[in-house]
């Protein structure tokens, strides 16, 4: 049988990359096929898009019946499975680390949308990658501004510069930072995204995570990537070159053309997506990080500099915060305090195994809670 569309896996498909991604398919059924989706708990949504898309298998956290023509089968499985061409893991924290493992021994191409799986484990991913031949594509915007800057570059990058947006609260002095409401945090300026990662962006722990993520993805030291606030959104990222030349990847913030350009790579294809019109926008701005007021910021970097458990340390006591905060159980600047806390108290070992990964992450959940119930700043919101 000649094959013509290229087979898709989409982990994660109920959540908002997700949701991004089913649009560029639904846009191209000449160029893809979704051969698996996997969600969450929402099975409703899931079962909409299984009968939009007809894939063979499918996968939920939650029970679920097979709804006619598929079959439930693992995340390992459906990733790795002889017919699967790529893989898309846009699943959140460390769901996507036993696929994406599973599609890497497989030698699929992966797109990589959920970070927290290079920041916990990208010692393994990445080498495990080179062993298999498994191709690891960024989808987050960054990665992908900075991956379509080195494309034809064989030398050395100088220096990759991250931008930032700042998130809502850039212009906020410290003090008032404290009294950030969950709804203020949940406004982002230029993107909309989902809970965990708006308020990731709105502390500005994202901006470290994905330090970690480009240093694992383009083999770039800490000390050559560097960080910038750029409020506008509309440079992803830029790379500076040996002689000192930049380049930069622009576009309106819109999360469906990194995608795209995962799924197209190394080719190009038509895009619906408005056009960015250089005369209409306002003057591009960029400025150093205050990191004093973000430290988030300072302990992901610390964290990934540290390697070993850390990072994954890191990404847990930060969701157990960000949950405390969403439910309003803590005030904004205590997200950062619970988890320097948790940094603070893990015994960092070096080069760690998978099981040790996922060791330190149930250690640092549990950690985590516990300075939450030990400490004064339990407050009730109205
Ligand atoms: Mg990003």
């Amino acid at each position: 049988m000649q094959k013509n569309r290229t087979n898709i896996v989409l982990l994660g498909s109920t959540g908002s990359i997700g949701r991004q991604t089913l649009d560029i398919i639904r846009d191209n059924p000449d160029k893809f096929l979704i051969t698996g989706l996997a969600a969450g708990n929402n099975v409703d949504l899931l079962r909409e898009q299984v009968k939009e898309f007809k894939p063979r298998f499918i996968y939920a956290l939650k029970k679920m019946k097979a709804p006619p023509g598929t079959n439930i089968i693992s995340m390992e499985d459906m990733a790795s499975h002889v017919d699967t061409d790529i893989v898309i893991a846009a699943t959140t924290g460390k769901a996507g680390l036993s696929p994406v493992l599973s599609a890497i021994k497989a030698g699929k191409r992966i797109a990589i949308a959920n970070k927290e799986v290079l920041v916990m484990a990208g010692e393994i991913i990445m080498s495990e990658a080179k062993k298999q031949h498994a191709q690891i594509l960024p989808v987050d915007s960054e990665h992908s501004a900075i991956w379509q800057c080195v494309q034809g570059e064989d030398t050395e990058i100088s220096r990759i510069i991250l931008t930032a947006s700042g998130g809502p609260f850039y212009r906020n002095t410290k003090s008032t930072l404290k009294q950030i409401s969950v709804e203020q945090s949940l406004k982002h300026p230029t993107w909309k995204m989902g809970k965990k990662v708006t308020i990731d962006s709105a502390t500005l722990m994202n901006k470290g995570l994905e330090k970690i993520e480009a240093h694992w993805l383009f083999d770039v030291p800490y000390r050559k990537i560097e960080v910038i606030i750029h409020t506008s959104s509309i440079v992803h990222s830029m790379v500076q070159f040996i002689d000192g030349s930049i380049k930069s990847q622009m576009s309106y913030p819109d999360m469906r053309l990194p995608i795209q350009y995962a799924l197209s790579y190394p080719h190009r294809f038509p895009s619906k997506l408005p056009q960015l019109d250089l005369t209409q926008i306002s003057p591009l701005t960029f400025e150093a990080v205050d990191y004093g007021k973000f430290p988030c910021l300072s302990l992901a970097i610390t964290a990934g500099e540290e390697g070993g458990t850390q990072p994954a340390v890191l990404c847990a006591a930060d969701e157990i915060a960000v949950q405390l905060f969403l439910e309003k159980r803590i005030g904004f600047t205590d997200i950062a305090k619970i988890v320097q806390g948790t940094l603070e108290k893990n015994t960092n070992k070096s080069s760690p195994s998978l099981q040790e990964i996922l060791e330190a992450d149930r250690w640092a959940r549990e950690t985590a809670m516990k300075i939450y119930k030990k400490s004064s700043f339990k407050y009730k919101r109205k």
